[in-house]
């Protein structure tokens, strides 16, 4: 049942929200350990007084726009930073962000006519699964920074310090975040005919930016054009935008999950999708028992150590009834390795009938580290994971459901190559990146027309 309606359960036990307890008995990985526990205690029982930050009505139109995802019928463009910080919570980071990832989408949309999904990797992306629990410089070892959701990133022994009291300001800053976010697509912002204006200067001295400048004289055209002819364009002023992130911290993600007034099943409220990360899919962890209670749409990582049976168990337990647009697997295996990897777990999945929607997140599995002491990724690898997607989704006749990148709306340095030829020494120019490096606005819209290219094959593939 699509829509269970008033105390209709859709599965045994999935009405019920388990217990904070009951998780962390089952075990969580990747929390922080708090050293004030009535601290932990207070900032938990204020979340769970707060107004929810998404409706289930919105997750609902969510989950169906993604499941057309599923069936081939759309794109899914999600983006954003690795890690928000609260320092970042300011118009011009939220607009620029947005700005950059509307012309994304426009660029996707307008190359394949596809409708495109849009969702933001923002307003509650403040949690950081690590590799290591700690942290050494220069002979100094401190806790390793969790994303500013658990401490600072100051390397002081402070500032690394898990304080329960940044749970709440997550809080408040995805508000603030989701309301701009809010104004902007619905208040003319995000309107079509604004579409000359989301190019900024910066951008439009670039090569792609000058492609840019020429789809946007099109797409005026058009609208000139259907204007002229009398169709109704009022519907092009605003657009359907998301926000989503890695449900990480139990004491928060499980504070914001409630039973919705109207349909009495549990809704994470904390964004519009969540995703289980690649460290914390265990099957028998705290982090899939949680989320297969949810009924937002939701994801799960797979990367280069899941096998088809995970996958497969993966799906069986977080989608039981096999819902369309309910669960999304983000594949993350690096540009050397998706073409062995992906294919034994898309057949796998697709042959039990399961409904998923692939997407491809071409970041995670391409990161190093430069001699000169930066994480970052090639932009060419970044492609190629995203072509090797392709490809492999065109040999099994599946649909190549979207893509997940890091990106940034501002002008940083932190991926090497792209048009603008960033090398390993240009990364000192701008890298602020607290965590994992991002493509900036140019490279951002690169990658929206060289996938956009993608997306017309397989689009004329499957008509
Ligand atoms: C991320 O998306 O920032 C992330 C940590 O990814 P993964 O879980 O795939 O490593
Ligand atoms: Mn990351």
């Amino acid at each position: 049942m699509r829509h269970p309606g008033r105390g209709a359960t859709p599965y045994p036990g999935a009405v019920t929200i388990p217990s904070l307890e009951a998780l962390h008995a089952v075990g969580a990985a990747q929390q922080p350990t708090y050293p004030d526990r009535a601290a932990l205690d207070s900032a938990v029982a204020r979340l769970r007084t707060m107004p929810p930050l998404v409706f289930a009505g919105e997750c609902d139109d969510l989950k169906d726009k993604i499941a057309a995802v599923s069936r081939g019928e759309a794109f899914l463009l999600q983006g954003g930073d690795c890690a928000e910080t609260f320092s970042g919570v300011t118009a011009e980071n939220v607009r620029n962000k947005l700005r950059v990832l509307l012309q994304m989408a426009v660029v996707l949309t307008y190359a394949a006519s596809v409708p495109v999904v849009k969702l933001g990797r923002l307003a509650g992306q403040y949690a950081k699964p690590r590799s290591s629990d700690q942290e050494t410089r220069d002979g100094i070892t401190l806790p390793a920074y969790r994303g500013d959701a658990v401490n600072g990133f100051d390397f002081t022994a402070e500032s690394r310090i898990p304080d329960p009291q940044r749970l709440v300001e997550v809080y408040h800053a995805s508000a603030a975040t989701l309301n701009l976010v809010r104004a902007f697509v619905t208040g003319g912002y995000a309107d079509l005919r604004q579409v000359h204006t989301w190019n900024t200067d910066f951008v439009r001295g670039s090569v792609a930016g000058q492609r840019y400048e020429a789809l946007a004289a099109e797409i005026d055209k058009a609208m000139a054009f259907m204007e002229a002819i009398g169709v109704d364009t009022d519907d092009l002023r605003r657009v359907d935008f998301y926000s989503s992130h890695e449900a990480l911290l139990m004491e928060y993600e499980h504070a914001m999950t409630r039973i919705d007034s109207r349909t009495e099943l549990p809704y994470n409220v904390s964004g519009h999708f969540v995703w289980i990360g690649e460290r914390t899919r265990q099957l028998d962890g705290a982090h899939v028992e949680l989320f297969r209670h949810l009924r937002n749409p939701i994801g799960c990582k797979l990367g280069p150590s899941a096998t088809p049976d995970d996958a497969l168990a993966l799906a069986t337990r977080l989608n039981p009834d096999n819902e369309p647009g309910r669960l999304t697997f983000i594949t993350r295996f690096g540009a050397g390795k998706i073409r062995d990897g992906l294919p034994a777990l898309v057949e796998k999945v697709t042959a039990e009938g399961m409904n998923v929607a692939w997407v491809c997140d071409p970041m995670h599995g391409n990161t190093f580290e430069t001699a000169n002491g930066f994480k970052t990724r090639r932009f060419d690898d970044v492609i190629d994971e995203v072509q090797g997607f392709f490809d492999v989704h065109r040999s099994l006749g599946t649909w190549p459901g979207g893509i997940l990148v890091e990106m940034t709306g501002d002008d940083v340095t932190e991926c090497v190559g792209g048009g603008e030829e960033i090398d390993e020494a240009g990364l000192a120019h701008r890298y602020e990146s607290v965590v994992d490096p991002r493509l900036n606005r140019v490279q951002s819209l690169e990658l929206a027309f060289l996938v956009a290219e993608m997306l017309r094959a397989a689009e004329r593939e499957r008509a």
